[in-house]
């Protein structure tokens, strides 16, 4: 992202998610807290993303259509939705007394690569922004989407993404970065399975990335990703109150909580490879095959066995049938394998950057699980995350119990042990 000199008055990059703008009243809503930080005197660029589940009914409308949309106009499409919201937030300020305007991706000087649906942010030339801030105005720009110039169309930068623009635009223009949604923050869990949970203060970043590879939806994992190798920090809020809700940053040097949240996902499939050829060169194929269908494997699992391997990983439900393809493309090169899916599967993960220097987590969530009758299908850990694999059933449960055991009110007070 280009650098550009720092402005006179301090910038904030306001980002609104589908469901704070999702009829004409909240459009006026979000349009009054821009106006309103306007009016603190700060320059006010907002990225917006498509009213309500606009971006699943055009999805939905496409492949009603064609079978197989085409990848551009795919992109033509989708990106409209986030030119309407935007469109009418400016609007809605201009009723309000200040001046606005909207901006597409590719106005705004978003440049991506040319990979249609999921394209890559290269650079941001933010010619137009910057004239628009100097004039005094609120620019709102269309979330999610950009501009290759290598093919001169517009590209979308896949399911999500609003956030991805939020910190890009933050990173490009040294702005503060805030995401407001319907919910007010981060939890310590998902308030809808644990009454109890609190929101938290701050998170630091990789903290922040493996909650949103786990399952938290408060923030998209690429914007989270952007946002620490950029040092943006983010302010998670909620649309709807004053409150101040999480900031998502570096928190280096301060002493860290061992325990920071339970997360969790429904919907996992498990992948068992048996009778794998025991040699260099198999594990490459099988994962160069899944990634060229895009699939983000999760836990990966091997062990040999007399003479051949098992190999084990999850994936979102979604993505099973790109697996199942991928895995026919496999056997092409390493020959037959026998594959076993096991479906109903949820998966729970305790995630703490304090656990690093916390020998014990690991036997305590195991014990904590046990004590419920849980049986785990499958570990894996990072040095501050350790996720078990547990039937789909039995998830919401697992939650529960864990966050009684390491985060509610008494569990908390011997965090720092
Ligand atoms: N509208 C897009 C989507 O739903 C982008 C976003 O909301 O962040 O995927
Ligand atoms: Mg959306």
């Amino acid at each position: 992202m280009s650098a550009v000199p720092e402005p006179a008055a301090e910038t904030v990059v306001m980002k609104f998610g589908g469901s704070s703008v999702a009829d004409p009243e909240k459009i006026r809503h979000v349009a009054r807290r821009l106006v309103q930080a306007r009016e603190r005197g700060v320059r006010v660029v907002s990225t917006v993303s498509a009213m309500g589940k606009t971006t699943d009914s055009l999805l939905e409308l496409a492949s009603q259509v064609s079978p197989h949309p085409h990848p551009r106009e795919l992109d033509m499409l989708l990106s409209t939705g986030e030119r309407v919201a935007c469109a009418l937030v400016a609007m809605a300020v201009h009723d309000l007394g200040q001046e606005a305007v909207s901006f597409t991706g590719s106005q705004a000087g978003i440049l991506t690569d040319s990979v249609h649906t999921r394209a890559k942010i290269r650079q941001i030339t933010p010619v137009r922004v910057l004239q628009a801030l100097d004039d005094g105005r609120i620019v709102l720009v269309a979330g999610f989407q950009g501009f290759s110039r290598d093919t001169m169309d517009v590209t979308t930068l896949g399911r999500g993404a609003g956030d991805l623009t939020a910190v890009a635009l933050a990173a490009t223009l040294g702005a503060a970065c805030e995401i407001y949604s319907d919910v007010p923050g981060v939890f310590t869990a998902d308030p809808r399975l644990v009454p109890d949970a609190r929101k938290l203060e701050t998170v630091s970043y990789e903290e922040m990335l493996e909650m949103a590879a786990s399952g938290a939806r408060v923030l998209a994992l690429r914007a989270v990703e952007l946002a620490r190798g950029h040092d943006v920090p983010i302010h998670a809020r909620s649309t709807f109150s004053e409150e101040p809700g999480t900031w998502v940053q570096d928190v280096a040097g301060m002493e860290e909580p061992i325990i920071s949240a339970v997360t969790h996902s429904e919907d996992e499939v498990l992948f068992t490879l048996r009778g794998v050829p025991d040699r260099p060169g198999v594990a490459a194929a099988i994962f160069e095959a899944v990634a060229g269908e895009h699939v983000s494997v999760d836990t990966i699992l091997q062990n040999a066995v007399h003479g051949s391997a098992e190999l084990s990983f999850s994936v979102p439900r979604e993505d099973v049938v790109a697996t199942r393809k991928a895995l026919d493309t496999a056997q092409e090169s390493i020959g037959a394998i026998e594959i076993e899916e096991v479906g109903d599967l949820g998966k729970v993960s305790l995630i703490g950057a304090g656990m690093r220097s916390h020998p014990g987590v690991a036997a305590q969530m195991f014990r904590t699980l046990a004590d419920e009758g849980i049986n785990l299908r499958l570990i894996s850990t990072s040095p501050i995350k350790i996720t078990c694999l547990v039937g789909s059933d039995e998830v919401e449960g697992a939650v529960v119990a864990l966050h009684r055991r390491f985060l509610s009110g008494d569990a908390a007070s011997g965090r720092s042990e």
